[in-house]
């Protein structure tokens, strides 16, 4: 399948050469992004101004997807891709690099951070750890890098995405003050999070989180038995009243793991379901970078304090 999807790069990207560009003057960039956090920033950022195609949407695990045909047509039709980058997107990676060489517009939104903004991780082909949107500071870079990227390449709108970038960010600075008003009910010692897969590193470093993940950094590795013991013992030692579930990832390795917890005398309850890899629905709260943050952080709080 892989082998296809690439055979059909290189064919459409034959076919693609004689095509002559149309004028962006005169029509709406044509804009693909991958995860949900990425489409709900360009949408912030550009609402009606540009033709979106976000590919993943709520639940969708980006570690695991993989482009379909009809992906690959998108991609051709788009004048860029915006993608979030440092190997989040394992299996779309090659494809963006084959189309790169090609001469498509393809944006990481990953490069707005500086190398020492990120957390290192021997886990990633990058080095580094992927999940960097759980850092608000990090996001509001991201942001203006995606602005200023739109700018160049629709000039006609390049002051929308200026305003829309700077009232975007003050909404960011508010919910981060909130955040940090939320915490104030829970201790030090209680801000433990046990979690399926390692997204929320960049959380735990910007609310002085000790992080626990059953999985490593990307789903593409089940948690084994031994994890589940010594993550369980450890919930007991450090009497931690709840663990979360993970809205992209499959719930049997929490439930394994409250169950361990459980045959050994003790109980964990599972403290709701967090926004990991992927935003909620379109169309509720939670399907916005903003919603989902606050919902995550209210779900964590309450199961905690
Ligand atoms: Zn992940």
């Amino acid at each position: 399948m892989k082998n296809y999807i690439i055979a059909l790069i290189v064919l459409m990207a034959f076919s693609c050469k004689k095509e002559v560009k149309v004028d962006i003057e005169n029509r709406k960039l044509k804009v693909v992004t991958t995860t949900s956090q990425v489409t709900d920033l360009v949408k912030e950022l550009a609402g009606d101004n540009v033709i979106l195609e976000g590919l993943m949407g709520a639940g969708v695990d980006p570690h695991l997807y993989k482009a379909s045909e009809g992906d690959v047509t998108k991609f051709y039709n788009a004048d860029a891709i915006f993608y979030s980058g440092l190997h989040l997107e394992g299996k779309l990676e090659d494809v963006f690099e084959k189309m790169r060489h090609q001469g498509k517009t393809t944006i990481a939104v990953s490069d707005a951070i500086s190398k020492s903004d990120l957390i290192s991780s021997v886990d990633f082909a990058s080095s580094y750890d992927p999940h960097f949107w759980f850092s608000v500071t990090q996001w509001k870079k991201v942001t203006q890098y995606v602005a200023d990227e739109l700018s160049k390449l629709d000039v006609k709108n390049a002051t929308v995405y200026a305003d829309n970038a700077k009232k975007y960010i003050e909404k960011l600075t508010v919910l981060e003050k909130r955040n940090m008003a939320q915490l104030e009910v829970l201790p030090i010692e209680k801000r433990i999070l046990v979690t399926a897969h390692d997204a929320f590193a960049y959380f735990g470093k910007a609310y002085d989180f000790q992080v626990v993940s059953l999985q490593g950094l990307s789903t593409a590795t089940e948690a084994g038995v031994q994890d589940v013991q010594r993550i369980s013992s450890f919930i007991i030692e450090h009497n931690i009243k709840a663990v979360f579930i993970e809205s992209s990832v499959p719930v049997r390795t929490v439930e394994a793991l409250q169950a361990a917890v459980k045959s050994k005398g003790h109980q964990v309850e599972i403290g709701g379901t967090l926004y990991s890899d992927a935003l909620g629905n379109p169309g509720t709260k939670e399907g916005t970078y903003i919603g989902m943050y606050a919902y995550n952080m209210k779900t964590i709080v309450n199961a905690l304090k």
